[in-house]
């Protein structure tokens, strides 16, 4: 059995025909247009639903999309970048095309891809860590998505792990998102540029063309002491984040994603000489948490909305 998957950005949707096992076997995009307002938008998954039905069965239709969305009403609570806010879109779709589409948080849905076909395929549970402009958070338990009440749970990036820290982008200060996402990794490397003149740093980011979430990573593989510390404070945040999340979930898999996470092992395995120091009980527990790089990269968001449609 095939089904439709759609990854609803900021820009484009995206849209595919998904197997069972996670492949996609056809897929098609089209620009979002959200300055035309919310009914466009509806007119442009309809639209894609329409050229992907041709000559395809599929037994259902599953949507991410970002911002809080609630399934069990259908309907997009609050996505800002796309001007939906309190929009039913499940019954905008089904007015379309006559096909009610099940509705899941973009990050939330990439998760749950990760989790039943990609970094935790056959785990207990999974989380996946989005390091990127923020930090994105999807928790899959025992196959399921954890969406809480309403739609609004998983939203670990916004929980402190410092009183009265950075500010951060949901109006609080001190969000583990505002010490490891890529976003706050670039402001601690110009940092410590600016302090430190002689750092390799300099030399990387003009190299590069900019001061990026690599920077400090490289001027440590070359020996760079402040570059070296750099990753070091990183690493030390993002452990306190990440041991928070196995001291309340404890999942078999974290799964990493985003620009950060393509350092692979020179950011893993640091972070889990961190975190095993930190967890609770670690010493006495006997099966930890594997923490790896998630697998299915850009393609997770449009896999995982077809596979909630199975669900
Ligand atoms: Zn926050």
């Amino acid at each position: 059995m095939n089904y439709l998957g759609i990854d609803l950005g900021g820009t484009n949707i995206k849209g595919g025909v998904v197997d069972e096992a996670g492949k996609i076997l056809r897929e098609a995009s089209r620009p979002t247009h959200v300055e035309l307002g919310p009914d466009a938008i509806a007119d442009g998954i309809a639209a894609l639903i329409n050229e992907l039905e041709a000559g395809e069965s599929f037994s259902g239709i599953g949507l991410g999309c970002p911002g809080t969305v609630d399934d069990e009403s259908g309907e997009v609570a609050c996505a800002f970048n796309l001007n939906l806010i309190h929009y039913d879109l499940r019954a905008a779709v089904k007015a379309r095309t006559g096909y009610e589409i099940r509705l899941g948080n973009d990050a939330n849905v990439a998760a749950l891809a990760e989790a039943l076909v990609g970094a935790g395929k056959g785990a207990h549970s999974t989380v996946v860590l989005t390091l990127g402009t923020g930090v994105g958070c999807g928790v899959v338990i025992e196959g399921r998505m954890l969406v809480g009440y309403t739609g609004a749970a998983s939203e670990l990036g916004h929980m402190v792990i410092r009183e009265d820290g950075e500010p951060c982008t949901c109006g609080r200060k001190g969000c583990f998102e505002a010490y490891s996402s890529a976003t706050a990794l670039i402001r601690m490397t110009k940092a410590a540029m600016e302090a430190n003149p002689e750092s390799a740093m300099h030399a990387v980011a003009a190299e590069n063309g900019a001061v990026d979430g690599r920077t400090a990573f490289t001027a440590k593989e070359r020996g760079d002491a402040a570059g070296t510390a750099v990753v070091a404070e990183y690493v030390k945040y993002l452990a306190s984040g990440v041991t928070n999340v196995i001291n309340i979930f404890f999942p078999e898999i974290i799964a990493f994603s985003g620009g950060v996470a393509n350092q692979g092992e020179a950011l893993l395995a640091p972070l889990r000489e961190e975190v095993d120091r930190l967890e609770f009980g670690h010493k006495y527990v006997k099966k930890h948490t594997r923490l790896v790089q998630c697998t299915l990269g850009y393609q997770a968001g449009l896999i995982g909305a077809a596979l909630l449609a199975k669900q």
